[in-house]
This record gives structure tokens, sequence and C-alpha cells, in this order.
């Protein structure tokens, strides 16, 4: 037989990722700080949307400064040909200093040690200082900024980009923890005086969109470091409501492949968490834990099939979950047929955050968390 030359069957669960959206978004977000200039963070592969569309849009918008979380997704935008400025927000190794400089990528000093290792290797490095205000996570502790930052000044070939922290609740309902840290990280700025990098960043989107800090860095140059308004999504329910005016970028849809009725007092799925209490028409969808969808859906998540909102009945397997269209005898939920597209979240179906909330997490876990199996397919 002769081998015929075909195009890849599509996988039928895809995540269209909207170029507009995004687009939309950023120039939202310019609009309500014009002093401070965007980081795009694009770290896991752009919040699962795919860098490889992402950083592209967001450089073609004059996206000057790109976020990762680690040196191999660093190195992975300079090897699909990214040269622009590209931050890596994580703490380096020492080993892996000179793979900084190589690829030309500004690491992030978060502890003495880390400062130390800088300046000790004769290493061309530019480097973001990073102050532990009360996230403690990573960072050197405010007594210790302005001897780290003597000592990079004594380095030559490392240059000091900027200095930054990290709010631990720039999100939360109650603000005064967040002031609290901006209160901690102006106090360093201020005995810095004259010997403060030339650039400052703080604030993720959820503390942008807030403005929890906007206005306080005046006069410094300033960076925002966006990652989930940019996609549109909220990082807590708490901050919905501000981040209204974004719009998803990501809709993440499959198709039904198969459908039946269940009869009273039959069960769908492994262990027989859902049983029919009348005759229910059920669709079977393309799509599973394999792909992200989190088992946590059932209970209590839904999913968009021809403009309604139906619900998750039985676990969701590892490749195929099932919703329930509604009585036997329903006009619509008969017409539903394999083929038919099922929105898992986006347009057409539940937003991710809904969809987060139901499963006890937040959206960027669910995007973040959707698998390799899954194409990202850009869309207008
Ligand atoms: C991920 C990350 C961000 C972006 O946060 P969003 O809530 O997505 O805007 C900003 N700063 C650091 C240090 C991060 O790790």
């Amino acid at each position: 037989m002769t081998p015929v030359a075909a195009p890849a069957p599509e996988p039928l669960l895809r995540a269209e990722v909207s170029a507009g959206a995004l687009r939309h978004n950023l120039a939202a977000l310019r609009a309500r700080a014009s002093e401070a200039e965007p980081v795009g963070v694009v770290k896991a592969d752009a919040y699962g949307h795919g860098v490889g569309l992402v950083a592209p849009w967001l450089r073609a918008e004059g996206v000057a400064w790109l976020a990762v979380a680690t040196l191999a997704e660093g190195a992975a935008l300079r090897e699909a040909g990214d040269s622009g400025r590209v931050v890596v927000l994580g703490a380096p190794l020492p080993a892996q200093l000179p793979a900084y400089a190589r690829l030309d990528l500004d690491a992030c000093v978060t502890s003495p040690d880390l400062a130390e290792a800088v300046a000790a290797s004769g290493l061309p490095l530019r480097v973001h200082v990073k102050v532990d205000t009360g996230m403690h996570r990573l960072g050197i502790a405010p007594e210790a900024v302005a001897p780290a930052l003597a000592r990079l000044a004594g380095a030559p070939g490392v240059t000091v980009e900027a200095l930054w922290t990290h709010l631990a609740t720039a999100d939360a309902a109650d603000a005064s923890f967040a002031d609290e840290q901006l209160a901690r990280f102006e106090r360093v700025l201020d005995a810095l005086g004259d010997a403060a990098p030339p650039a400052v960043h703080v604030e993720n989107g959820p503390a942008f969109v807030r403005a929890l800090a906007s206005g306080r860095f005046v006069g410094r140059r300033s960076l925002a470091r966006l990652g989930g308004a940019l996609y549109g999504l909220a990082s807590d329910p708490a901050v919905g409501g501000a981040m209204r005016g974004l719009r998803p970028v990501m809709r993440l849809v499959t198709r039904v492949v198969h459908v039946q009725t269940v009869a009273a007092g039959e069960s769908v799925s492994y262990g027989r968490t859902w049983t029919a209490g009348a005759p229910t028409r059920v669709a079977t969808l393309s799509g599973g834990y394999a792909d992200g969808l989190p088992r946590a859906m059932q209970p209590g998540a839904e999913v968009g099939v021809a403009g309604r909102h139906v619900p998750v009945v039985g676990r969701v397997c590892m490749d195929m979950l099932m919703v329930a269209l509604g009585p036997a005898g329903d006009a619509w939920a008969a017409s539903v047929a394999p083929g038919d597209e099922a929105v898992v979240w986006g347009r057409g179906g539940p937003s991710a955050e809904a969809t987060a909330a139901a499963c006890g997490t937040i959206a960027y876990e669910l995007t973040a968390g959707l698998t390799a199996r899954v194409p990202r397919v850009a869309v207008p």
C-alpha cells in the first residue's frame, strides 16, 4: 500500500486562543497606568495558552519585557527565536549562571548568597534584586538589601536592572497586608536613595488591576508583571469585579462523541457516584483528566452544550466525561447528537473561573494544567 500524505487528525478537544482578546486585554491594562511598562508573564506555557502563540503576539504589540519562571523556559524562548528582554522570575542556582549569561536572560538575585555568587562569577549578568517584604518565598530581607546591592555594584559586568518584590495578598478582599508590604518596600527604596536601581517592579496582574500601588513609585521607571490579567483570568473571585473589561483569551471546546438515555436507578462512570433519578439523556464528551480536566469537576461543574449549561455527572475519566442533558423526553436534550460542540469553558459555556470554583481551585490552575494532548489553536 502506498502511504497517503494526509494531515494528522485533529483532536476533538482543543483550546482556542484568541489574539484579539489578548490584544484587547493588553490595551486595557496599558490604559490603566500609562507610567508602568508591562512585563508579559508567559511562564507555564503562557498559563497553558501556548507560549509559541502568545510570546510573538505580545512582542508584536510592543511588549519589550517577557517573564518566565525557569531557566528552561527562558532557553525555550531563545530557541524559538525570541531575542527581546526576558527575566526569569525563579531563583537561579549558582551553577546555572553561565547559562543566563550565554542566553542573555535577566536573572533574579533572591538571597545574599546569590548576590555573592553573581558578583564572584565574573560573568556579564543583568539582575533584578528581589526584596522579601513578607511573601517569604524568595528574596533578600529588607535590612540585607543595601549590602547585597553594594556587593553587586562592585562587580564589573553585573548590571542591576531593578529592585522588586512580590505581594502575598494582591487579590485578597482585605488590602491591608499588601499595603504593609508596599510600605516595607518603600522604606527600603528610601533608605537606598541614589543607590536604588533604575527600575522597580512590584505589582502582579491582580495588584495592577486593583491599582493597589499605582502612583506610589512616581518618578521611578516602573514595570508591572502581568500574568493572568493578560489572559483575562481572575486569580481569585475577589478580583472578579475589578477584572470586568478583560476578555478570556482561551475557549476550551470539545465534541459530543456519544449520547444515550440512562434509565432511572442506573449509574454513570467509575465508582457509581451519580445515579439517574429519572430517565436522563446523557452525553459523553471527549476530554478527561489526562487533558487536564480535573476529576474535581464532578460534582458541581457545568459544560456548555448548544448554549445551555449542563452538569457534569459521574466521575471524570482519563479521556472522557459525561454530562446530563435533561430528562429523556425533553426535545432539546433529544436534539443533541454526536459531533455537536461542547464548551468546557469560555464563550458558550461556563467561565474558567466558575469551573475552577466548582473544583475548589482558581482558573490559573485549570488553564496551566492543560496537557500536551490539547492543541492550542490560534483564533482571531
Ligand atoms: C506568576 C507571577 C506573576 C504574575 O502573576 P499574575 O497573578 O498572573 O499576574 C508576577 N510575579 C511573579 C513573581 C510571579 O511568579
